[in-house]
């Protein structure tokens, strides 16, 4: 049998036909340039093309270097990766997007930075080339990222990144559903680095992420971060509340003193029962939320706290 790798690189392939041969002969080639053992691990997320197949002759021609993991139907980039870093076995984890967007020739720039302590490092696209409208919804997700997760990293989207063992471990550990993998590790790391990449147009196909899709993964990210909108709706409702009873009290004092012609016969009034009651409605609505936003926190059940390593314990069974 093989030594166990050093380096694993995971790919999530969905639909990628007119891509692979190139991406296995590009990686091989750029973690042979690193002399460590290693192992390329491709997911298919149920691709309908014919990218299983390729993915066999792949694996059959490189046996023991070339893994392949077949999901049984589409469940997504970030859960293909998580199958991915489940057979992973390398020390340092390295994951790549199939279409060629990140050059694999940056792999081996990643696992040198990564060798230097850092527990997962990023990569900035430069020059990025994704359309306008990308990358103005990548550049606001990154600021919330940045602030959910007090880690800054500028590009949480590039999914060309090195883990260490230890955070990949970690990951695994999280039963939640829906992850963002990048958010994630980080909330799990200490030393964090960036190094910038090229990053190219997609090689051939199309984007696998539409409008909705687009959509979709990013309240992913939201919700796997915060309950911040939650809050928001207690803070609504809390103002909505207090404006309609200011405005109660205002109407009571000009009832008093210019009499039932100035309120419109009451019609006033009831706007102000109206903006009471709705306001306490979105308050009731936030403290429910606050109480569902604890549940999702429970039933994440992520760690409390991650412990890195213990030092000075007698019986350790590895030094
Ligand atoms: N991907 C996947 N499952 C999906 C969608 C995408 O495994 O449901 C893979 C896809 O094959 C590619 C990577 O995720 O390797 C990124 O997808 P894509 O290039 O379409 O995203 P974009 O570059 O547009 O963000
Ligand atoms: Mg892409």
């Amino acid at each position: 049998m093989n030594r166990d790798p050093y380096l694993s690189v995971v790919i999530p392939v969905f639909n990628e036909e007119e891509n692979i041969g190139q991406l296995v002969s590009r990686c091989l080639k750029a973690c042979q340039e690193l002399d460590k053992p290693f192992e390329i691990i491709l997911v298919d997320d149920g691709s309908k093309d014919r990218s299983p197949e390729l993915l066999v002759e792949e694996a059959r021609r490189n046996s023991g270097k070339v893994l392949v993991v077949f999901l049984n139907k589409n469940y997504g980039q970030h859960a293909a990766i998580m199958a991915g870093f489940a057979e992973a076995r390398g020390e340092i984890v390295v994951t790549l997007d199939a279409d060629l967007q990140n050059p694999p020739e940056e792999i081996p720039k990643l696992v040198t930075k990564s060798e230097e302590g850092f527990d997962v490092v990023g990569t900035i696209r430069t020059p990025r080339q994704d359309s306008l409208f990308r990358r103005m919804s990548s550049f606001m997700i990154n600021k919330a990222a940045q602030k959910a997760t007090g880690v800054m990293m500028n590009d949480y989207g590039c999914m060309l990144r090195a883990y260490r063992r230890h955070i990949v471990q970690a990951m695994l550990a999280c039963p939640e559903r829906s992850t963002f993998i990048p958010v994630l590790a980080n909330s799990f790391a200490k030393h964090t680095t960036e190094i910038e990449v090229s990053h190219a147009g997609r090689s051939a196909g199309q984007s696998k992420y539409g409008l909705w899709r687009l959509i979709n993964l990013n309240f992913d990210l939201l919700t796997s971060m915060t309950t911040f909108p939650i809050r928001l709706l207690s803070v609504i409702g809390g103002i909505i509340s207090i404006l309609g009873i200011g405005f109660g009290v205002f109407l009571l004092a000009m009832r008093l003193i210019y009499g039932p012609q100035w309120a419109v016969e009451g019609v006033f009034t009831l706007f102000a029962i109206l903006f009471v009651i709705i306001g306490t409605q979105f308050l009731a609505l936030g403290l429910l939320g606050e109480y569902i936003g604890r549940i999702y926190h429970d039933v994440r059940a992520r760690h409390r706290y991650f412990v890195e390593r213990v030092l000075g314990k007698s019986t350790t069974e590895h030094q």
